[in-house]
């Protein structure tokens, strides 16, 4: 590795968004780290055989780029609660850990004694959902490229994106795949030529909420607000960020959505933020909902992401973590205005389009909290969290 430290103003606000970009402005930058101490500056580790001159100026261009189309926003912090104690466990001691096996980048397979929490965590949001009525849904794993590109999230995000493709129907090419993976120790090389591929007409989904809009495409709610849940498999390709079970490629998120008008959503995310101070009280885990934005790579979705902080249209539930910025965000509470019901063609009961919102819990970043906060032995865990794990004794 060879260092890179490039002099540039980055104003706070987009320290956090800057480190997790840059990963995106070559393959060759295996580290970066802004350097809050000094003010001002990142620092870059980057493979040997970089082209350092043309990293800097790609690096250099994407960060001016993005402070001058950002929207300068203010820190916005509804509500925090807790002691924030010294941390439990490491996420290095977490991916370690017997209870689970790492697969791949960001891969990970879970044991009995976390798929438990995760199944408990799963009960906390069903009840949750039946609290407030929400009706249940099953969504597939992978969504069309037309679907996802009117949901606009091709130009959204980009970078996360995870293309599903398939052998053409062709038995030669079929048949020469076979023949080239028929290796006795498994070590051959088994990537097909591209011209062998079909065109990519599916992506892996990046959140649960995209497969409800269309349900209810063309029609007139039947109540205000007419509230959705379901849980699943989501995936992001996160690049080097992917660290611990704190930020995977292939993670599980409980979303509740809300359809209405904008008052009664906006009411309702009120309701669900404090349903969730409760619920991460009882856990025992301190944390903050404070206002946020989706992080974004891509130039034309900068101003996007910014417009979300300037008018809280994103909240998220932040724990304190050990990582660079010092918290996690384990849940978001988003509004996003009559975006999908104009795209859908949805309306309220009163016949207007209708806005939508939708509530994510991480399931793995909530269990991550959980054993950073009160270690890897569950015996030692707050009697009240356990309670409400319904861990016994
Ligand atoms: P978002 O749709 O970006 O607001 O994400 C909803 C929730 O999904 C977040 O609050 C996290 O808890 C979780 N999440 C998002 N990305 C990841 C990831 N790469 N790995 C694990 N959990 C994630
Ligand atoms: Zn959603």
């Amino acid at each position: 590795m060879k260092p890179l430290r490039i002099d540039i103003e980055i104003p706070a606000f987009l320290h956090r968004d800057v480190e997790h970009g840059v990963f995106y402005c070559s393959e060759k930058i295996l580290e970066g780290r802004v350097d809050r101490d000094a003010g001002s500056g990142i620092d870059l580790e980057l493979a040997d055989d970089a082209d350092t001159e043309s990293i800097e100026s790609t690096v250099r261009g994407w960060i001016e780029q993005t402070i001058q189309r950002s929207l300068r926003y203010e820190d916005d912090v509804l509500q925090e609660w807790g002691e924030a104690a010294p941390f439990r466990s490491e996420t290095e001691e977490i991916l370690a850990s017997k209870d689970l096996k790492v697969m791949g980048n960001g891969l990970v397979s879970y044991g009995p004694r976390y798929t438990r929490i995760l199944q408990s965590l799963l009960e906390i949001c069903e009840q949750l959902s039946a609290s407030v009525e929400a009706e249940p849904f099953m969504t597939p794993a992978v969504a069309t490229v037309e679907h996802l590109q009117r949901c606009d999230f091709l130009a959204q995000f980009p970078q996360a994106i995870s293309f599903v493709t398939h052998f053409r129907e062709d038995h030669s090419v079929i048949d020469r795949f076979a023949e080239q993976c028929r290796g006795t120790d498994g070590a051959v090389d088994c990537q097909p030529p591209a011209e062998h591929l079909k065109p990519f007409g599916m992506l892996l989904r990046p959140a649960v909420c995209y497969h409800i809009y269309p349900y209810f495409e063309g029609e007139t709610l039947d109540r205000d607000p007419y509230l959705a849940c379901a849980v699943g498999d989501c995936f992001r390709y996160e690049s080097r960020n992917t660290t611990g079970i704190d930020r995977l490629f292939d993670f599980r998120l409980y979303e509740i959505v809300g359809l209405g008008s904008d008052e009664t959503l906006q009411r309702w995310r009120e309701g669900m933020i404090a349903e969730a101070v409760e619920i991460f009280t009882d856990l025992g885990l301190p944390g903050r909902i404070a206002g946020s934005n989706d992080p974004f790579f891509a130039a034309g979705s900068i101003l996007k992401s910014t417009f979300q902080r300037a008018h809280a249209l994103k909240y998220e539930l932040e724990v304190p973590f050990p990582n660079r910025e010092g918290r996690l965000a384990v849940a978001s509470f988003n509004l996003h205005r009559d975006f999908f019901g104009t795209r859908f063609d949805i309306q309220t009961p009163s016949r207007e389009v209708a806005s939508t919102g939708c509530v994510g819990y991480g399931l793995d970043r909530i269990l991550s909290a959980l054993l950073v906060h009160h270690g890897l032995d569950l015996e030692q865990w707050p009697q009240r969290c356990r309670e409400r794990l319904g861990i016994r004794a």
